[in-house]
């Protein structure tokens, strides 16, 4: 496994194609502005490494920013290894982090949670690296979440939260002291995920025990079938959000 980059490798066309598109969602969006800390939340999935390699890329039309990778160990195997080999991977490319370890996902797991394991689970997730962004005076949090999150997120509210919305790629949060930001928000996760394992970065696997039944993956392979019979099903998704008829919609009222 690969753990020090080369950065002379990084050159290739779906590094360009993907850093592009990274580019223009950040200044579609006015993501990033000069002199921003960004707190880059590095799960240790293929996509929030993708994330962290293209923001320490050098950008063209993105202004200077600092950043800060922020690891959160759910707990799930105390004895996991591979956040030993992501550590090394953090030094060897010299970035700046934290990395914490928790019982997030034990807890949520555990009869002291009455809810779905996931509602605590990013509850608590959310809150401790809200606190970290805090503690290291970021001002952005800059989340993995890519196309596909998107699109599947708006189906998950539909289906199961009666409710229109999705992830926004900029959110102003307490009141606007703290923005989250998805700079993956128009890639697609099937070149993310390929730009990640070309690069072989150290991914570390998802032991939760939830995130082979939950909803995101219900409704991916829902995704994965109606693609069957339309390949332009997750573009039209995509570009319908774009695209909303407020008229032809319900009154707002609650049903
Ligand atoms: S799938 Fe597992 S790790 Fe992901 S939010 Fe749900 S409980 Fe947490």
């Amino acid at each position: 496994m690969q753990t020090n980059v080369d950065k002379k490798d990084k050159n290739t066309k779906l590094f360009l194609h993907l850093k592009k598109w990274l580019e223009k969602a950040v200044l579609d969006y006015s993501m990033i502005e000069e002199g921003d800390r960004i707190l880059i939340g590095v799960s240790g999935g293929a996509d929030s490494l993708a994330l962290l390699d293209l923001l320490d890329s050098k950008m063209i039309f993105v202004p200077d920013f600092s950043f800060i990778a922020v690891n959160i160990d759910m707990g799930f195997d105390p004895t996991y290894q591979a956040y030993a080999v992501l550590e090394k991977y953090f030094q060897d490319n010299h970035y700046p982090y934290v990395m914490e370890k928790t019982d997030i996902g034990l807890k949520s797991h555990s009869d002291f949670n009455k809810k779905n394991p996931c509602f605590l689970c990013s509850r608590l997730r959310r809150k401790r690296i809200f606190e970290i962004a805090d503690e290291k005076g970021c001002n952005k949090i800059a989340f993995a979440h890519h196309r596909d999150d998107i699109i599947e997120t708006l189906l998950i509210n539909m289906f199961y939260g009666r409710e229109i919305s999705t992830m926004m790629p900029n959110q102003s949060i307490f009141g606007g002291k703290l923005h989250i930001i998805r700079p993956l928000a128009y890639l697609q996760e099937e070149l993310v995920k390929k730009y990640s394992s070309e690069r072989q970065f150290p991914a570390v696997k998802n032991d939760c025990p939830t995130s082979k039944i939950s909803k995101r993956v219900y409704v991916k392979n829902l995704l994965n079938e109606l693609e069957r019979d339309n390949k332009e099903i997750r573009d039209n998704i995509y570009k319908a959000m774009g695209h909303i008829k407020m008229d032809y919609l319900l009154m707002q009222k609650k049903i």
